[in-house]
């Protein structure tokens, strides 16, 4: 069919002339500081064959691109009793609303906005030190990659730690509820270390094969999680992947996938591809203008859309 390898080239060379990038991201002090022009691409095939263009190898701040790697954790230790802590709704608002956890009597309606992301990290915190989650957290994505360079970029979590009042207010506002175990301290401390995890696109899209694979991972060798248990995070992200821009994102691309506010995007074509794409201006809802763009074309050139053909 189509040749994946030139499809991804043309797609970086047409997002580097596009003028409208978005804005990055200004309440996380670091975030603001990257450069707007960047743009990486990385898709992965199920043989394995991979393929790069743009600044597929620098590493950026993958933000709550993370919360699929800590829910697939949280998943593993606890199974579907997270289910009584966690909803699996969209939630329609921004990520880091706080308006339905009073009416909802502090459940967050999904593991992928902030509050959700909370309280899986309070339940990968059982039985550990917060640097001890962190570590596992950091391990597992590791593992998932393939790759041991990947690091967490301690100026940005320090930088979270400081401006996080929203997230600290979710925090609290949860455990008032009792739906936290663990101090705020603790679980915000987590949280904001998975999503100050550093990488590049090539890792990122080697990271999500096991979405790809039925939850099987080339790096691992093994069964990282069920099939069933992958289709329905694969099912979650894209519900619940983009915040209040699901609905958007469904309708233009039509993968499941997962954004951050450093601009990343991991999408998955279920037994085709692992994908991740990186441009740090976001649009308002905070994901990814660029990336959301090539996406879109690659999934026109491809036709890996799960809702079917494009030509
Ligand atoms: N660390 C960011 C925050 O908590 C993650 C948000 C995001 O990537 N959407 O605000």
């Amino acid at each position: 069919m189509s040749d994946i390898g030139a499809i991804v080239r043309d797609i970086a060379r047409e997002m580097a002339a596009v003028a409208q990038r978005g804005r990055v991201a200004d309440y996380i002090p670091p975030l603001a500081e990257v450069d707007p022009a960047r743009f990486g691409i990385a898709v992965v095939e199920a043989d394995g064959a991979c393929h790069l263009a743009g600044d597929a190898d620098m590493p950026f701040s993958i933000q709550s691109v993370s919360k699929v790697f800590s829910l697939t954790l949280a998943l593993g230790k606890v199974g579907d009793a997270l289910w009584q802590r966690v909803g699996r709704e969209p939630s329609g608002s921004a990520f880091n609303s706080i308006v339905q956890l009073e009416t909802e009597s502090g459940i967050p309606r999904n593991p992928f906005i902030n509050a959700g992301a909370i309280v899986v990290s309070d339940v990968v915190l059982a039985g550990h030190q917060p640097r001890e989650a962190i570590a596992e957290i950091l391990r597992f994505t590791r593992a998932l990659a393939g790759d041991d360079a990947i690091f967490v970029d301690e100026h940005v979590a320090q930088a979270e730690q400081g401006t996080g009042f929203r997230n600290a207010a979710l925090a609290n506002y949860m455990r008032a509820f009792g739906n936290l175990r663990h101090p705020v301290e603790q679980a915000l401390g987590v949280y904001f270390h998975q999503c100050a995890i550093a990488m590049s696109c090539r890792q990122l899209a080697l990271a999500g094969r096991y979405l790809m694979l039925a939850g099987r991972s080339p790096a691992t060798g093994g069964s990282v999680i069920s099939a069933a248990r992958a289709r329905r995070i694969n099912a979650l992200m894209m519900t619940c992947g983009h915040y209040d821009g699901s609905g958007e994102f469904a309708y233009r691309v039509g993968l499941p996938g997962k954004s951050g506010v450093g601009g990343g995007i991991l999408a998955i074509a279920p037994a085709r591809a692992s994908i991740a794409v990186w441009s740090p201006g976001l649009n308002e809802r905070g994901n990814s203008e660029i990336g959301t763009i090539a996406l879109e074309r690659l999934v026109q050139r491809t036709g890996w859309s799960v809702f079917g053909p494009s030509y």
